[in-house]
């Protein structure tokens, strides 16, 4: 159910043990879907609610945070940055991206976590030995393809070629990868050598699903590689066609979604998503 923080507080589930997650635009977020599934599914006596928390609200949601029923929240858009002064200690993942997207409680102290990195990394723990020491090009430089970026390096890739239409202004830099950002005209030349092909762009986000950041003429550079698209609506984008019409091993933005979510469910409760009966309630959700 999706409420305002206000309303939430004059509501009944107020009263009652609850997660969140909390962002603002937030009825796009599919995280009511999957954590109250897997809350019925375990039997757990909690309830799971969506809060479009507006900025001016942000001060009296932190003092929310302290509360007996408040179990744990999952942060989106635009509060990812915000929270990571609010919490009284950060996980590894997080201290690296400077951004967290879950929180959870320990001994009455604020743990704030990145789960959106082991999400992404999660699909690609059976392919490691293709990964591993070789290189990777992902397109796109924003939010995303930094998480991206600290993925790659706890997975022991060596090389990331990042394609942007502005290489000049990127600021993505590692001390454990060997990091360089073309344009959408140079790419091509570092393929050859490439494991995997990142997009971390919107390019074929619903309802532009005929975009990709690679043309036809280029898919063939794709043949046999792995090909990971982030989007997760819709399931299959038009960069994961072009990767499969050359055979590419194909990893879609849905598998990353669960798993990001598993992650915090993890953290809050000890126990794991069901993960078929997640992943038919996403698909159905996405129409
Ligand atoms: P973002 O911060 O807006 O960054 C996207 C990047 O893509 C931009 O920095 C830009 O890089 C590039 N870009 C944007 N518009 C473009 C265009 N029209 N043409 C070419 N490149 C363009 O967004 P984000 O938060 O990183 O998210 C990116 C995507 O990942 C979204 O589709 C989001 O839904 C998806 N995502 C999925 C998950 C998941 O769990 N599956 C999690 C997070 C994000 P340059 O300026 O360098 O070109």
């Amino acid at each position: 159910m999706i409420f305002s923080f206000t309303d939430f507080k004059k509501s009944q589930k107020s009263r009652s043990p609850h997660f969140f997650v909390v962002g603002n635009p937030i009825g796009h977020s599919l995280s009511p879907v999957m954590h109250q599934a897997a809350l019925d599914f375990h039997a757990i006596n909690a309830e799971y609610h969506a809060i479009d928390l507006a900025q001016a609200e942000f001060s009296d949601f932190i003092g929310w945070l302290n509360r007996d029923e408040f179990l744990g929240c999952n942060i989106t858009i635009p509060y990812k940055n915000q929270f990571i002064d609010v919490v009284d200690n950060i996980d590894s993942f997080a201290t690296e991206a400077g951004v967290i997207n879950t929180i959870a409680k320990s001994d009455h102290k604020l743990i704030g976590h990145n789960t959106d990195i082991h999400g992404f990394i999660s699909p690609l723990l059976e392919y490691t030995d293709q990964i591993e020491g070789g290189r990777v090009i992902v397109f796109g430089t924003g939010g995303a393809a930094k998480s991206v970026k600290i993925g790659l390096e706890d997975l022991g890739v060596e090389e990331i070629i990042f394609v942007s239409r502005t290489p000049q202004k990127s600021i993505l830099n590692s001390d454990h990868v060997w990091i360089k950002t073309v344009s959408y005209d140079q790419w091509q030349s570092y393929a050859d050598e490439t494991s995997m092909f990142v997009n971390t762009t919107p390019l074929g986000m619903s309802p532009n699903i005929d975009r990709s950041p690679i043309s036809d003429y280029e898919s063939e550079l794709l043949e046999n590689k792995i090909c990971y698209d982030l989007i997760y609506n819709p399931i299959q984008t038009k960069f994961l066609q072009q990767a499969d019409d050359f055979g590419a091993i194909t990893i879609n933005g849905l598998d990353m979604l669960i798993m990001q979510g598993n992650k915090s469910f993890e953290i809050w409760t000890g126990k794991s998503f069901p993960f078929k009966e997640i992943k038919r309630l996403l698909v159905n959700s996405l129409g």
